[in-house]
């Protein structure tokens, strides 16, 4: 397990990342199956699947989606994002159905959060089905996390 440090060498970078052509930051790889389940009909008849995705984590950037040739933006995915929608009812964990209220409420009623506790049992558990279902297309522990402590500085 301990090979888990030596991630630090970067080896995910010979797959380029892309820099979003609205906000110019660096998108993060995302499988196109992450796009085939989370597309709007309109957008999917605009999805060249011979592309390699990137993914936009710009809180104020309307794109979501992008490679050299198109982009997808927040209204054409079927969820709200939790990188680009700060709502109480925006999803964090889209596999299992928390939002940050929840979390919130959660952390402020046991002072500590049962829901992520939850989460990492049925991830162990292999319940979860991020790429198919969390717009970034990985795992939601990561943002979780970040809700988490945001709600115990409140
Ligand atoms: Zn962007």
């Amino acid at each position: 397990m301990s090979d888990c440090c030596s991630t630090n060498n970067k080896s995910s970078t010979n797959q380029q990342n892309l820099s979003c052509p609205t906000c110019h930051e660096k998108g993060k790889s995302v499988d196109t199956i992450t796009l085939k389940s989370l597309l709007k009909p309109d957008a999917m008849k605009r999805l060249d699947s011979s592309h390699n995705y990137q993914f936009c984590r710009t809180a104020d950037c309307p794109v979501v989606y992008f490679c050299k040739s198109v982009s997808f933006r927040q209204d054409e995915i079927v969820v709200l994002v939790f990188q680009k929608e700060n709502l109480p009812s925006t999803p964090v964990c889209y596999c299992f159905g928390f939002d940050r209220k929840a979390l919130v409420n959660d952390v402020n009623q046991n002072g500590k959060s049962s829901i992520q506790e939850k989460i990492k049992q049925y991830v162990k558990d292999k319940k979860c089905a991020c790429e198919i279902r969390n717009p970034q297309g990985s795992c939601c522990l990561g943002n979780i996390s970040q809700v988490v402590n945001q709600s115990k500085v409140l």
